[in-house]
């Protein structure tokens, strides 16, 4: 159910409004990979929290300023937002950096081996490679200032 500010009941959102969760089999790589690096199955799923947390911060800053998400997923190499409308430099520099600097929140708040990897997290998606924030981020930056 889905609850208006009021309290009032509403029906389901359309499908356009929909923010379908896409998970491709090779999420078992980056699922396999968080359970080799943890060193218990309570900070395995925390890290994935972090994970889930970082993709979830970019959707939600993209949905504050306007721009729909169509999906969020995970698939061989990560996590990931499909979304409309990115020929916006500036939107695409703050949704960039949103998911690392939730990692960064979320390192600043943990303890020990989740607050390491949280700042491993943030730091390697700043990283300017291919698909990563750091690439995205730049690219924007590149954009705003030639165009
Ligand atoms: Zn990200």
């Amino acid at each position: 159910m889905y609850l208006l500010p009021t309290g009032k009941r509403s029906s389901p959102p359309s499908r356009e409004k929909r923010v379908r969760l896409e998970l491709k089999p090779g999420a078992v790589l980056v699922f396999a990979a968080v359970s080799l690096v943890a060193p218990s199955l309570k900070l395995a799923l925390l890290l994935l929290a972090s994970v889930v947390l970082h993709e979830v911060s970019h959707a939600i800053v993209a949905a504050l300023c306007g721009s729909k998400v169509k999906a969020i997923g995970v698939n061989w190499t990560g996590t990931y937002i499909r979304r409309e409308d990115t020929r916006r430099p500036r939107l695409n520099l703050l949704i960039s950096l949103s998911g690392p600097l939730a990692n960064l929140a979320i390192a600043a708040i943990a303890i020990g081996w989740l607050s390491h990897m949280n700042l491993i997290l943030a730091l390697g998606n700043l990283l300017p490679l291919p698909h990563s924030d750091g690439a995205r981020a730049w690219h924007a930056i590149s954009e705003s200032v030639s165009g």
